[in-house]
């Protein structure tokens, strides 16, 4: 997308907006399917908690895409996008059984991630198919936020427990089709995730009758200039490599799954606001935009960096700028950046903010959540209106008092 297809985007929809590029998400999800084309059967589910919208959802199934949910919400929208109950994997933590019975019977494949719930369920459906989350206790990143994989993780079946978790399939007599595992975003060494994926296939071994592994996900994508990114081309070649000869010695053809969100949809995004202000103080020069952590909470809630720039003024001379939000609360958008000079009702455009931006936004402080815009085919198309005072209102109930 060209900067001046964002700014008249901002000009005609107004700000805050996000804008997604489809382009960019089929491109995405196209490499990685490239990256792991020696793999016979290789099953790809968007992991939706990244980027909620059914028009999302819908794009990405029409060119091959499976989903993965979180949620029964989830995956009503993912059902709402025309997407098949079998197209769809249910990896909640710590849902009630009531969620997994409405799930089960909606068809959807289950991944459970807890001996008790494991042998609650496999007692009352031993005939459904389920897949056990794997934690492996590998490190992944260096956030403790981000890593699920760790010894103190709320997720997944600690490998230590293996021999119980056999003992309550024996004794259940479920039907385990598939093997799992997410150790968390950003993988920022390839071998480190190539062991985790070995402890894998040694839980998978013990397992008669699998159709599926799932390496969950993990792919870092760039924030900014000199960021690491995960290289996919070479975790390809090597899982690809190692999958197709553990598959050799299993006996059968087992499919390889997948469940990216952030390097599926992250680049694709971008979050335009509007500067209200500039205010400088005894230090820093600060842009007062028209959003805060209600929008977009990842630089304050992860110390993520996203890259911003003045779409208005591309090629002004760069300045030092604090972009802080409108809310009434710290919320510090980047900390003394280079961005061209900016003037007061400029629009600035922050990047990568396709993953865990809109999804993650609030009302706080009795805000709108912003429109979002799919550019499809060169055109923009409004996916989602920016919402108006009704729906602040609409469930709160006004008593008598
Ligand atoms: C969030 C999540 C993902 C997606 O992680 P990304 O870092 O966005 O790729 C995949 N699988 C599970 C189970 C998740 O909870």
């Amino acid at each position: 997308m060209k900067n001046t297809d964002l700014l008249k985007i901002a000009e005609d929809f107004g700000s805050p907006v996000y804008v997604y590029d489809s382009q960019k998400i089929i491109s995405q999800y196209n490499r990685l399917k490239n990256a792991f084309k020696e793999v016979k059967k290789l099953r790809i589910n968007y992991a939706v908690k990244a980027l909620s919208n059914i028009n999302i959802l819908k794009l990405l199934n029409q060119n091959g895409s499976c989903l993965d949910t979180v949620s029964i919400q989830e995956i009503k929208l993912g059902l709402q996008a025309g997407v098949a109950p079998e197209d769809i994997i249910f990896t909640p933590n710590g849902v009630s059984m009531e969620e997994l019975e409405e799930a089960v019977k909606i068809g959807v494949q289950i991944n459970i991630d807890n001996l008790s719930v494991l042998e609650k369920f496999g007692t009352v459906h031993p005939n459904v198919p389920v897949c056990i989350r794997i934690n492996p206790h590998v490190m992944a990143g260096g956030n403790a936020n981000i890593s699920v994989g760790h010894i103190d993780s709320k997720f997944g079946i600690s490998i230590h427990q293996l021999p119980h978790l056999l003992r309550i399939v024996e004794n259940t007599n479920i039907n385990v089709n598939g093997i799992h595992m997410h150790t968390g975003s950003d993988i920022l060494d390839i071998e480190v995730f190539l062991h985790a994926s070995q402890i894998l296939f040694d839980v998978a071994e013990n397992f008669k009758d699998l159709e599926f592994l799932d390496f969950g996900s993990g792919f870092k994508v760039p924030y900014h200039e000199n960021d690491i990114e995960t290289n996919i081309e070479e975790l390809g070649k090597k899982l690809s490599k190692k999958f197709n000869a553990f598959c050799k010695e299993y006996g059968k053809e087992l499919t390889l799954a997948f469940e990216p969100g952030k390097y599926i949809v992250s680049e694709s995004g971008y979050f335009l606001v509007k500067v209200n202000s500039i205010k400088q103080t005894t230090s820093t020069v600060f842009a007062h935009v028209d959003s805060g952590f209600n929008h977009l909470i990842r630089p304050m809630f992860y110390g993520a960096q996203h890259e911003i720039i003045n779409i208005s003024h591309t090629k002004k001379h760069k300045r030092f700028y604090t972009v802080v939000g409108y809310i009434c609360e710290t919320d510090t958008f980047a900390n003394n950046k280079r961005i061209a000079e900016i003037t007061e009702g400029d629009i600035l455009a922050f990047k990568n903010a396709g993953a865990y931006c809109f999804s993650m936004a609030s009302n706080y402080n009795s805000r709108y959540r912003p429109a979002e815009i799919l550019w499809h085919n060169n055109q923009a198309q409004l996916i989602r209106e920016r919402e108006i005072f009704e729906d602040l209102i609409k469930n709160q109930v006004e008593i008598s008092l």
